[in-house]
């Protein structure tokens, strides 16, 4: 099987440029943006299926001596924070549940940047045993990704029956206090229908709920821009049954817009990654579960932390591929451009 196959990028480097950068420790780039967010993906497994991410006989397997040890991800966490400026730290995958060392990882990072707040992006499916643990290691808080509250809908869309375990699951990380518990929700055909009972559940139990827009990053390249449910769609029909008013962003490089619902009262959000894109104000940068570095969900340019590090690189030197990899960060994902190429690497194996 070849790299592009496995859907593993061909564009590796490991030296990038660092002509024009200046001085600075921090993860600047040439567009004036500065990475402060670092997601880390930590296994390519997945105990669901989403369509929109996942194929159905899920991603070929990492080999294991390829993926980052527990070890491994704890140093480059510690770098990150320490040495180039980074103020949050986000766990995903695939499903960040599936490593067995998870709790490790969370306790070895908390235990080296004790400032830093550590959050996890999950489907929740056995959530509900692991929150009280992992809120004990030193996580902060979670993401939950529910996409439906209809049983069929979704064993449909993620190809398994456990939306019972995922309601647990923010059930139990509520009763730990990893707080506050988000929930996400891609905007598909399917679920769009449901989206205000997703909204009522959420408002009920005081989870605030964010609608992403799909991207071109599932496995089974079935997205197509003429067909995607947009922001516009999802507020006709949400405004059916709920007073919205718009409350615009928490900041700046907050990827959700915000609505206040009266009903609620609460919030709900909007990540328009598409239609409303947000790239001049990005503060992401990403390490996948085998070492890899990127600077953009959307570029197929990564560079390779894992020899390096494997290689005896100091932290200077790693610090060096970061940071220059970061400053070749492209500025925009081209979504709606003509002739735009969806990137080899699909979500589930970037981390989204
Ligand atoms: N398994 C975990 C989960 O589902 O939360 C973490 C990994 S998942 C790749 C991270 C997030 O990416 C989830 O919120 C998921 O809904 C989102 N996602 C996956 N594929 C997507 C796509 N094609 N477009 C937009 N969001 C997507
Ligand atoms: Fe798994 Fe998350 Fe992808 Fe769904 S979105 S298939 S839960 S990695």
């Amino acid at each position: 099987m070849t790299l592009v196959e496995m859907g593993i990028p061909a564009l590796r480097s490991r030296r990038p440029s660092l002509d024009g950068r200046p001085d600075t420790p921090y993860l600047v780039d040439k567009f004036g943006r500065t990475a402060r967010d670092l997601r880390v993906s930590i296994t390519e497994k997945c105990s669901l299926r989403c369509t929109y991410c996942m194929p159905e006989e899920g991603l070929p397997p990492i080999p294991r001596d390829e993926l980052l040890t527990t070890d491994e991800i704890v140093r480059l966490v510690e770098l990150a924070v320490r040495e180039l400026g980074v103020h949050e730290v986000r766990f995903t995958g695939g499903e960040p549940l599936l490593r067995r060392d998870l709790e490790q990882i969370i306790a070895g990072c908390h235990a080296r940047v004790p400032e830093t707040p550590l959050a996890m992006t999950t489907n929740g499916v056995g959530l509900e045993h692991r929150a009280r643990g992992l809120a004990a290691a030193g996580l902060h808080r979670v993401n939950v990704s529910l996409d439906t509250v209809d049983r069929q809908g979704f064993a449909k869309l993620t190809r398994r029956d456990r939306l019972d375990s995922v309601l647990a699951g923010i059930r139990a990380a509520h009763a730990v206090g990893l707080a506050p518990v988000k929930v996400n929700a891609v905007l598909m055909r399917e679920t769009l229908p449901g989206a205000a009972d997703l909204l009522q559940w959420c408002l009920a139990e005081g989870c605030e709920l964010r609608f992403i827009e799909e991207m071109p990053l599932d496995a089974d390249h079935e997205w197509a821009r003429a067909n995607m449910v947009t922001a516009a769609d999802l507020l006709d029909v949400l405004s059916a049954r709920f007073t919205l008013t718009p409350a615009g962003r928490a900041d700046p490089s907050a990827p959700a817009e915000k609505w206040l619902v009266d009903e609620g009262p609460g919030t709900v959000g909007i990540i328009a990654t598409v239609t409303r894109k947000f790239c001049d104000t990005c503060d992401r940068t990403r390490l996948t579960a085998d070492g890899m570095l990127r600077s953009c969900l959307f570029s197929d340019e990564e560079y390779d932390l894992r020899q390096a590090l494997r290689s005896g690189a100091d932290d200077g030197e790693l610090a060096a591929i970061w940071r220059g990899a970061m400053w070749n960060k492209w500025a925009g994902h081209g979504i709606d451009a003509e002739g735009f190429v969806p990137p080899e690497r699909t979500m589930g194996a970037i981390g989204g």
